[in-house]
């Protein structure tokens, strides 16, 4: 996942600052020095690290910060929200014309994920948007481009337009554009073929199609993985076609985390959408606050509860998000988290969005912290109701019937105990954040 590193190394850096009563430049300039060489270790671009820190330097220094109750934590949130203005401040969605057909030209080099963020798109609309889109297939140049798109399209209940790789890729848009119109399609999708390198017969052939449909967003895919390399080919694109919006694919294979963060800063397109895997649901609308979070380690309570409320019983994931958010966390809390998180699937990714579990599931690796997982199921569930509510009166002879009833030693309990207290303290930070006002979209 990303940003593991990063998240780490800055939590190092607030932790020295957040835990004193008052804030001095020295300090200050100690933090802001090591969150610099977290920057620039996640691989973001120079230029983007040097404003970002004399950013928070002006900021941080102000009198009002310096005398204010907390000034670490002061700190901590405008660097949040300098991360949020790098990314962007607010989500960007596809604009849909009130009329009409609505256009989409998908651009970007070949192998970054172009024909397959189309197809995911495209199956957002549907799902999601209530659109009625048609793909257009004028990738002619990668070999088996069309006809991947076509069982893309299958499987997403979308029909595919093409007409073979012996058409030039303008015609084929042309003819999409108006087979779509013929046949009450709302959006169009034109998947456009790439190249490995930058070049200006492609660049000539993207910009004809432009100049045909006019589309009303041109989406360009940029792979995280190619770290800094990321801008300059995102910034040649945007110069050419003037790009709408970014798609930033295969970000769950980018450890680092940098690219995402120079993109937007430098080419001021907004980040659209992300790519999180292979599959067609691994595609997420952008959420620049949500990222901010999950970058210093926040956890992402509003996915956590979209994703609950879409995967499983929406009642049981309401009720346990609004008693997160109000502070109130018991061990009966933290089993239902556990039995909510089986249900979910992946555990490593989820364990990550709830605040508190996302350094304890990094430490650990995926098997390992599933097994723990289902030792500290099963140690919560010997417990009585009335321990689960109040573990404080938890004393040696209670501990060990529970740790028999689980078939565990005594120690894991202990050890449960500890995680369940780090997970309630975590619960209560963000939830005093929220209810402040220090992190504005966590309590919308
Ligand atoms: P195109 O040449 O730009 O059309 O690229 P494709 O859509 O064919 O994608 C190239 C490869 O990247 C394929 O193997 C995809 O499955 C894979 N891919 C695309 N998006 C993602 C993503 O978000 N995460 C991961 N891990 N792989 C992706």
């Amino acid at each position: 996942m990303p940003f593991e590193s990063l998240t780490g190394r800055l939590n190092q850096a607030f932790k020295n600052i957040t835990g004193r009563g008052k804030l001095t430049e020295k300090n200050m300039n100690d933090m802001l020095k090591e969150v610099r060489m977290s920057l620039l270790e996640a691989d973001v671009n120079y230029n983007v690290v040097k404003d970002f820190i004399s950013n928070i330097k002006v900021k941080a220094l102000g009198t009002e910060v310096m005398n204010s109750l907390n000034p670490g934590q002061m700190v901590v949130k405008i660097v949040h929200d300098e991360i949020v203005a790098l990314l962007g401040t607010s989500e960007e969605a596809i604009r849909y014309r009130e009329h009409g057909i609505t256009t989409v030209m998908m651009v970007g080099l070949q192998g970054t994920g172009k024909t397959t963020a189309a197809a995911k798109i495209a199956n957002v609309m549907v799902k999601k948007q209530n659109r009625k889109p048609l793909l257009v297939a004028c990738d002619v140049v990668r070999p088996a481009a069309i006809e991947q798109l076509k069982t893309l399209g299958d499987s997403i209940g979308v029909e595919v337009f093409t007409l073979g790789v012996e058409t030039k890729a303008l015609e084929t848009a042309q003819k999409g554009y108006a087979y779509a119109l013929e046949n009450g399609y709302d959006t169009v999708l034109f998947d456009t073929a790439g190249r490995l390198h930058i070049d200006e017969e492609l660049m000539q052939e993207l910009a004809d199609i432009k100049a045909a449909i006019h589309p009303d967003e041109i989406l360009l895919t940029v792979d995280a993985m190619t770290g800094q390399d990321i801008v300059n080919v995102a910034q040649s694109f945007h110069e050419l076609l003037d790009v709408s919006g970014l798609v930033l694919t295969k970000l769950d294979g980018d450890a680092r985390g940098g690219g995402i963060l120079s993109v937007r800063a430098i080419t001021q397109v907004p980040v659209k959408f992300v790519g999180l895997g292979e599959k067609i649901d691994d595609l997420d609308i952008f959420y620049p606050q949500r990222m901010a979070d999950r970058i210093l380690g926040m956890g992402d309570i509003m996915t956590l509860v979209e994703q609950a409320q879409e995967k499983m019983d929406l009642e049981a994931g309401e009720k346990s998000a609004k008693r997160m958010m109000s502070g109130q966390f018991t061990l009966e809390d933290m089993l239902e988290q556990f039995r909510q998180i089986k249900r979910m699937g992946s555990l490593g990714g989820m364990m990550k969005l709830i605040p508190g579990m996302g350094q304890i599931a990094s430490q650990m690796n995926e098997a390992k912290t599933e097994n723990e997982m289902k030792h500290m199921e099963a140690i919560i569930l010997s417990m009585t109701l009335e321990e689960r509510r109040d573990p404080s009166i938890l004393r040696a002879s209670r501990k060990n019937r529970i740790a028999k009833g689980a078939g565990v030693k005594v120690v894991e309990v202990n050890q449960m105990l500890n995680k369940y207290e780090k997970m309630k303290q975590m619960m209560k930070q963000v939830s005093a954040m929220a209810k402040g006002g220090k992190m504005p979209n966590m309590g919308a």
